[in-house]
């Protein structure tokens, strides 16, 4: 039993020959190479099909890439044909049948499993050498069907969000085709005079999508631009409509600037008790010390992830 929230099961190939029998102690002999604290699946089976546990199921195994937590990890020796290296669905009848059942005898006993997939599913590997979500699917299928997220077309709510950016508001960006996105689309197309097709059109992609940067979160550095631009704009009408001396005025504002800061930072420091140097530098102490230990946990367990 374990109080980890289960919600899929990955199965596994050992990427052994066909044929050739590999003990847990190997594989887990093999993972502890590699710097981890114990064998990454959580249970393997051999060639005669007996189930062997591997790590327990309420630690969190390393078998899968950035899906470790809630999942068990199942391994079956073999997986690759006796030349070592082609990908092959080795498993015997007996592994088969083990197989099917503890994946069976894991869904019983944790019904919040819904999901059966192959490690392939996740990583650009042939790992475990045949389609586990397509021969698993009936077994999945009964939950599946009722978390089948609604026919929502992310790149239609991309646009509609480029669309609210736009200026042109339409409610929620739900991805979904409603009356209310077809008129924004038609106001907008409107004002930009192309034809009012209430479509994301080529022309009308082609217009929202000069807008792309400044809505895109991955692209900060457009946004520093733009305020850089709105500082010298305002810096330029300054200048302007001071005439002859607005360099000199604008200098002598920079200045000013400069010295209220200066001030600021001076009667910081005049009010500073004795007693925040020591404290201000233990903290930071502290803080860098408990960095230090997250960032190594961290880099711990991302090795381990690495299965
Ligand atoms: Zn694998």
């Amino acid at each position: 039993m374990t109080n980890r929230k289960l919600n899929e099961i990955v199965v596994h190939c050992a990427a052994t020959p066909e044929g050739r029998e590999v003990s847990v102690a190997t594989i887990r002999k093999w993972h502890k190479a590699r710097g981890w604290s114990d064998i990454g699946y959580h249970f393997v089976i051999g060639l005669d099909g007996k189930v062997h546990k591997g790590r327990p199921l309420s630690k969190t195994g390393a078998h899968v890439r950035g899906r470790n937590r809630g999942t068990v990890g199942i391994c079956y020796v073999g997986g690759v044909s006796r030349d070592g290296r082609t990908p092959k669905d080795t498993r015997t009848h007996s592994q088969k049948a083990a197989l099917l059942n503890l994946i069976n005898s894991l869904m019983a006993e944790y019904p919040s499993i819904k999901l059966i997939s192959g490690h392939h599913d996740y990583a650009a590997k042939a790992c475990p050498s045949f389609p586990a979500r397509e021969q698993y699917a009936d077994l999945s299928g009964a939950v599946a069907k009722t978390s089948t997220p609604p026919n929502v077309d992310e790149r239609y709510r991309y646009l509609q969000r480029l669309l609210t950016a736009a200026g042109y508001p339409h409610g929620l960006a739900d991805g979904i085709k409603g009356p209310r996105t077809i008129k924004a689309i038609k106001d907008y197309q409107e004002f930009m005079g192309l034809p009012k097709s209430g479509e994301f059109d080529k022309a009308t992609v082609v217009n929202l999508r000069v807008i792309e940067e400044t809505v895109s979160p991955r692209r900060p550095a457009v946004t520093a631009v733009a305020f850089k631009t709105a500082a010298f704009d305002r810096i330029s009408t300054e200048k302007a409509a001071s005439g002859t001396g607005g360099t000199l005025t604008t200098l002598a504002s920079i200045k000013e600037g400069a010295d209220s800061v200066g001030g600021i930072v001076a009667t910081f420091a005049s009010h500073v008790p004795d007693w925040f140097v020591p404290v201000a530098l233990t903290g930071a102490a502290l803080c860098f010390g408990y960095t230090w230990y997250r960032r190594d946990k961290r880099q711990r367990e991302a090795q381990e992830a690495l299965a």
